[in-house]
This record gives C-alpha cells, structure tokens and sequence, in this order.
C-alpha cells in the first residue's frame, strides 16, 4: 500500500512517501520538506529514493498550495517516483495533540475533526496547522482515506494519579488540565523494537526511552503501556530542551511576569523559544554547538552539558523507583541516537545499579545497537526513532480495514 506521511506544521509540511509490504517490510520512495509557508519566498526540498535531489524555491502562499507541490514533485516526469496521484492509497497525518479523545490513530471524518480542533487550545502552535494540513489534502485528493496519528495517544494508559496535578479538581472538570504527555509515537515504536532486539517479552518488562532532540522527553513503559511520562499538559514539561525550560518553580511565572511587565503570551514565548539551551548558554539551542563550545571552555555551555545529563538521570532514577526496576533503557532522536559522550555520562551514573557499557559499541552505534556489555545488569540500547513508519504502519492497518 502507498502511503503518504504528512507532518504539518505551521510554515511547513514534512512528507515521506512509503510503498508498505507489511509492518515490517517497506520501501522509502520519497521524502521532503516544505518550508516557508506564507512568506514572500518558499522553498521544496524533494529527496526522491535514488533519484537527484531537488531543491525549488518559489513563493508557497499557503498549505494548499503546498500540498500540491509536494504531490506535483512526486508525479514528475523527472524527479517524480509516481505514475499519478490515483497511486497513493492513503494519507496519515501526524497530529501532536489529541488529549483524552484519543487512544490511536483514527481515519478522518467529521467528528475527528471536531475533536482535533477542540485540541487546538492545548496545542496552540501545532494542531490549527495540523488541520490545514488535512483540509489541503482533502482539497488536492477529495477521493484518498486520510488517519490520524497522536503525540499523545500512547500516553493515555498514564494511571490518574499519574496524570493528574494537584491543583484544584475544577481545572481538571472544566478546562481538561491534566498531563498528556508527547511523543508517544516515538517511545512506542523505539520501546517495541527496543523489547525485541534486547529479546524481552514486552508484555512483561520495565523498559525507559529517552527521547532527546529539539524537544526531549523520557518515558517509562511498563508491560508495553505507557505509566509515565515526563512532559505534561503540553510539550514545555520535563527536562532541559532545546529552546524550552522544562520544569521550574510555578512560581517564577508571575514573578518574571511582574517584573518585566510581560502579557501571557510573551511569558509563553520565553518559556518555550528562548529559554532551555539556548537561554541558559546564551548562544545556541543545538547540541553541536554546544559541544563544540564547551570544548573551547564555555562555562555556561558546560553547565548546559551537566543539567542535560543530570536531567537524564533524575527522569531515569525516578521510573526506576516507579517501576521498581528496568530492564531496558533506549536512547532516541537527534542527541539519543548522535551523542554517544552523553550516553556515557548517563551510564556511568548508573553503574550503582550494574549499568555497563561497551565504551568502543556505544562510540561506534549507528542503527539499532546494544551498547551495554553482556553482563551488564540492565540492558541499554540505542534504537533511531521512525516515526513516519509508526504512522504509516497504523494507515495501512485502519485503511485495510476500511476495505476488508
Ligand atoms: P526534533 O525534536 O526537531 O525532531 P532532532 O531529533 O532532530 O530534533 O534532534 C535535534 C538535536 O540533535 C539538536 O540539538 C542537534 O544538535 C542534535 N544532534 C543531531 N546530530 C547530532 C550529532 N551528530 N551529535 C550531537 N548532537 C546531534
């Protein structure tokens, strides 16, 4: 089944185009980027599977617009992998935010909609270009079943006491404040590949994933279902990110607030663009740049280098109470899968526990690897995240069905 992946954002559409065989068995046929959506010059980098890359700058003035390029790059006589449009089967979007309305993914109708757009309050940057994402695909090809696939969907197993905060009942009643977790597809899809290649019964381990990138959150996965999760409410809780604070004292908010005489918004704009790395080194928000400054000897760098690391740890120590105990520990995304330094660090604050790496596996791991030594206590591996299969995989599954 053809299967175009779309991950909408709100300049942007990320696209991979996968012809699945099965869950397992797949072909990557294209992938690319819209960027620059709305501004005076746009931009459509297509990356056809052995074929040249292209890259075409022109104005894209909207998602339908957007849209239409990539379909129109896929069908290219020249950089295309597509004979027409008829040859996609289905559409799966990723959707960050679906709250307590949705456990899976979900074909597209009418009252999913509804819902997705009842979400927008809590995902404000992400779920209305979610939206124009499925509104622009329903424009280009009406006939094509489209699925959604949530952020938060493998979070909902979270026990109350888990997801509740304690603030008083009526917020939780009225305005749904609560913990929903984020980048559920992520710890699902590198917690069961994890399971596998460590050879666990999934349905009976204690399993922690550390998803680290721009945006990072560590999950605890007991029995194969989510128990915990670092982010809350929205993407800003948890650990040091790239731009975003993490956990600080609540009562900072108003303080600063009341000190600069800033508006909600200004407030919520600090908290997750100008702070994390980037506000507390003062001159990036990406981890190689940091790095390399900390190599050079910036102090506020290194402090950036420590307070990730020891992030990591207090998210691991703490599921390791919850779960009272783990088998296995996965590293992901961009810093997981890349910074084998800190994944040493990690490690080696755990060797209390037996956690043992094999120093030269973990410096060398590219693709899935079990970088711990084998009589290490807890197994740890590094597993890249695949997102855009996870969603491809559950399209195919729903749209199946629709057709059985
Ligand atoms: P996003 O959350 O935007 O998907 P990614 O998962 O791509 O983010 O992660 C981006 C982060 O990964 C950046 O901080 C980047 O510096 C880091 N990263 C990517 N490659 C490397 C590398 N080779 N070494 C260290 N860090 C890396």
């Amino acid at each position: 089944m053809i299967i175009l992946v779309i991950n909408c954002g709100s300049s942007s559409i990320k696209y991979q185009l996968l012809d699945m065989k099965n869950d397992d068995v797949y072909d990557l046929l294209a992938k690319g980027l819209v960027e620059k959506i709305g501004l005076p010059m746009g931009c459509l980098t297509h990356k056809p599977t052995g074929k040249t890359p292209v890259v075409n700058e022109l104005p894209v003035p909207d998602h339908k617009v957007g849209m239409k390029l990539v379909l129109d790059a896929l069908v290219d006589p020249v950089h295309g992998v597509l004979q027409s449009f008829d040859d996609i089967e289905a559409v799966g979007h990723r959707i960050v935010q679906g709250a307590d309305f949705f456990s899976g993914s979900a074909l597209v109708n009418d009252d999913v909609i509804r819902k997705i757009e009842i979400c927008c309050d809590f995902a404000p940057l992400h779920n209305p270009a979610h939206l124009l994402g499925i509104e622009a695909m329903t424009h280009v090809l009406p006939s094509v079943p489209q699925v959604v696939t949530f952020d938060t969907a493998f979070h909902q197993t979270m026990p109350e006491y888990a997801y509740m905060y304690a603030l008083p009942y009526e917020y939780y009643t009225k305005y749904h404040v609560r913990r929903y977790g984020a980048h559920g597809t992520s710890h699902q899809y590198v917690s069961r590949r994890g399971a596998k290649l460590a050879g666990l019964d999934l349905n009976h381990s204690k399993i922690i994933t550390c998803h680290l990138g721009n945006g990072s959150s560590i999950t605890a996965v007991q029995d194969g279902k989510c128990l915990d999760t670092s982010m809350g409410f929205t993407p800003l809780e948890g650990m040091i990110m790239g731009t975003r604070c993490g956990n600080i004292d609540a009562n900072i908010v108003p303080y600063i607030m009341k000190k600069e005489n800033l508006t909600p918004d200004e407030m919520t704009t600090i908290m997750n663009k100008k702070s994390g790395f980037l506000g507390l080194s003062g001159k990036s928000s990406d981890m190689r740049d940091l790095n390399d400054l900390a190599l050079a000897g910036d102090r506020r760098a290194k402090v950036v280098l420590k307070k990730l690391t020891f992030d990591v740890l207090k998210n691991i120590g703490g599921y390791i109470a919850e779960m009272n105990g783990v088998d296995l520990i996965v590293f992901t995304a961009g810093i997981g899968e890349n910074n084998a330094r800190l994944r040493r660090r990690v490690c080696e604050n755990l060797s209390y526990m037996g956690v043992k790496i094999d120093e030269q596996v973990n410096e060398n791991a590219h693709g899935e690897t079990i970088i711990s030594t084998p009589d290490s206590k807890v197994i740890v591996a590094m597993i890249p995240t695949e997102e855009e299969l996870m969603i491809a995989r559950d399209t195919m599954h729903i749209v199946s069905a629709l057709e059985d």
